[in-house]
């Protein structure tokens, strides 16, 4: 069994470009713009030896009940309970700010195995937040740089001891039909998405442009294994032009069909 990472941290601080860092492909849309990942998102990578199961998510932030960020908010908590360790990432050099202390407290309660990693770590000076990081109670912070690969080895040695049990990959054999759900925006593609699968995985709502990223979903129908693909609504390149966020989310899109 591979090991279940899920990758926790405030908006911004380089989430997703660890995930596709550790997945080996840019699954995960990064943008310099806070909130940009929504629904939780998983992948299959690896580490040096450790074979990961990966899980991006939301930025965590406290919002009102019932609003977009605390429905994100409830999928980051899915994902760290899904979750055999939590990797918290904080930005190094914004060092520790109150939305790193909120998710401190979250991830304190979760009772989850925590590993602290600051990211952005590559430049010599203004990495504050690697020595500050201490203080949230985690232990030394791992000196990390998604963008630009460092720190990785000390990233492996920590998730080593949760390691131990994992086993080789699946066979070709047992590889399931891609089905991938296309459409033009609120047409219900989330909905149908969670429908299928029997829970909330997806965010829906009367926001239109919700989903972001595609996502990819094991199910399974009968001894049918099938990778289910919910996806961001698709509009006429010229609609969606100057809007950077949104042509990332139709690449996103067209990447899973
Ligand atoms: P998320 O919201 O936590 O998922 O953050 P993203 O992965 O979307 O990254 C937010 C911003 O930080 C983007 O502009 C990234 O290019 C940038 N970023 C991510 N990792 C690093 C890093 O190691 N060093 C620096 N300098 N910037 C990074
Ligand atoms: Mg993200």
């Amino acid at each position: 069994m591979a090991l279940t990472l899920a990758i926790v941290g405030r908006p911004n601080v380089g989430k997703s470009t660890l995930f596709n860092r550790l997945a080996g492909k840019k699954l995960a849309i990064v943008h310099d713009e806070p909130g940009v990942t929504r629904d939780r998102r998983v992948a299959e990578g690896s580490l040096g030896n450790i074979a990961l199961n990966l899980i991006d998510t939301a930025g965590l932030e406290d919002d009102e009940p019932g609003s977009l960020l605390a429905r994100m908010k409830e999928q980051t908590l899915t994902a760290i309970d899904e979750a055999d360790v939590a990797l918290f990432l904080l930005d190094a050099r914004a060092g520790v700010t109150a939305g790193d202390e909120i998710v401190a407290d979250i991830l304190r309660r979760t009772g989850k195995p925590v590993i602290l990693a600051a990211n952005k770590c590559e430049g010599r000076s203004g990495n504050e937040g690697l020595l500050d990081a201490y203080r949230l109670g985690f232990g030394e912070a791992i000196a990390l740089s998604a963008e630009h690969a460092l720190g990785l080895s000390e990233l492996e040695d920590a998730l080593a001891p949760f390691a131990e049990e994992s086993e080789p990959e699946e066979t070709e054999d047992d590889k399931p039909l891609r089905l991938a759900i296309v459409g033009r925006p609120n047409v219900g593609k989330s909905s149908l998405f969670n429908r299928l699968l029997g829970e909330e995985r997806a965010l829906t709502g009367p926001e239109a442009g919700i989903t972001r990223d595609a996502i990819a979903v094991d199910w399974e129908i009968g001894e049918r294994k099938i990778l289910l693909h919910d996806t961001a609504g698709l509009r006429k390149k010229a609609r969606a032009a100057g809007h950077t966020l949104e042509q990332l989310s139709i690449g996103s899109t067209l990447d899973a069909i």
